[in-house]
């Protein structure tokens, strides 16, 4: 048996134990990991309240990513004592998940650990990270570059925000943060932001149109706050669309895309093929300042995570948080 956490199923919702998970009790998978440090994203958050239904089997070990070194292994590209990282595919949600000692996935959801990076580092990157890289490719194939003007960023203080600020920042954007937490703007700044909005200024209902203001954004926030940053992009601007901390609804109009011919850019990190897997790890490996990542890092132990999911869903992380579990 291995210590975990475990969200079980009850009359009024789900409870939440840190106790001895049986070996034999994994599920299906050709490769067992011992996992050395996971993180704490929002989705963790949701599974470890039950604020929302993500995860969908009981019992449920949550944890959405993990980095470990591999136990056993009857997949062809991985054997004992290879270094791991895993992000998504349903693992925390529908599949037992990376709050414990051990995992047991499908090989074809790994990917090594990148060049570069530590264990504990690629999960200071972790789901959030991963999905900001994610969010900066698709803007970089959408074809819109620094020249052609700001770029914004939502959530700024988050997690995917503050990746996604240092990101923007090393590849010559010039960065608006917006965050509701004035006392971060110094955070903010040494993370790669020039300039700092009140999110208060994108939070409510406005306008089909507003002033041109960016060029790009990465938004994490979804609702009215995508509403306007889309009504405030440029013409022929891009926003990728990758959280819903505000609201998973987003009362727009066609204004931006028929008048302006702004595009809005989906990401979803969880069934990521391979390829593009291991190009976005690449990229973070040799374009994330390490400085930084440790800047916006804090660390927790295994036993500590499970009281933070309330923590997470209130806006109160900030950045990211690694969770320490071997
Ligand atoms: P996080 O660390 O909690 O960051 C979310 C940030 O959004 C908060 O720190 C806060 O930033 C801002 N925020 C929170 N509540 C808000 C509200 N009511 N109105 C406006 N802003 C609010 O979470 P995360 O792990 O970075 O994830 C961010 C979002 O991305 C989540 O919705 C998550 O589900 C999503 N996500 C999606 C994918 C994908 O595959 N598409 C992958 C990872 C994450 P400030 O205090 O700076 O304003």
């Amino acid at each position: 048996a291995f210590k975990a956490w475990v969200v079980e199923k009850n009359e009024g919702g789900q409870s939440l134990a840190f106790r001895d998970f049986d070996e034999a009790d994994l599920m299906e998978g050709d490769v067992t990991v011992r996992v050395s440090h996971s993180t704490l994203n929002y989705k963790d958050g949701l599974a470890l309240t039950g604020k929302s239904p993500v995860v969908r089997r009981f019992p449920m070990i949550p944890g959405i990513d993990f980095a470990g070194t591999v136990e056993t292994s009857d997949h062809p590209d991985y054997k004992p004592g290879d270094a791991v990282v895993l992000t998504g595919w349903g693992v925390g949600e529908t599949h037992l998940g990376a709050y414990a000692e051990k995992a047991r996935v499908k090989g074809d959801w790994l990917v090594p650990l990148p060049q570069g990076l530590s264990p504990e580092q690629a999960m200071a990157v972790g789901t959030a990270g991963y999905t900001a890289m994610l969010a900066l490719m698709a803007l970089d194939a959408h074809g819109v570059t620094p020249a052609d003007g700001p770029a914004l960023v939502t959530g700024a203080s988050g997690g995917v925000g503050s990746v996604a600020v240092a990101l923007l920042a090393r590849a010559g954007w010039h960065v608006i943060a917006s965050t509701g937490r004035a006392g971060e703007t110094d955070y903010l700044k040494g993370l790669g932001a020039a300039d700092i909005l009140d999110r208060a200024e994108l939070e409510k209902p406005g306008r089909p149109l507003g002033k041109e203001r960016w060029a790009a954004a990465i938004d994490a926030v979804g609702s009215a706050t995508l509403a306007n940053v889309l009504a405030m992009t440029k013409a022929d601007g891009a926003v990728a669309a990758c959280g819903l901390a505000q609201g998973m609804d987003l009362p727009t109009s066609v204004a931006p895309f028929i008048l302006r011919g702004v595009s809005l850019l989906g990401i979803n990190s969880v069934t990521t093929p391979l390829p593009k897997r291991r190009e976005a790890w690449g990229r973070i490996a040799r374009e994330l300042d390490l400085d930084k990542l440790a800047a916006m890092t804090r660390k927790v132990t295994l036993q500590e995570v499970g009281q933070l999911g309330d923590e997470i869903l209130s806006g109160q992380v900030r950045g990211r948080t690694v969770v320490t579990v071997g």
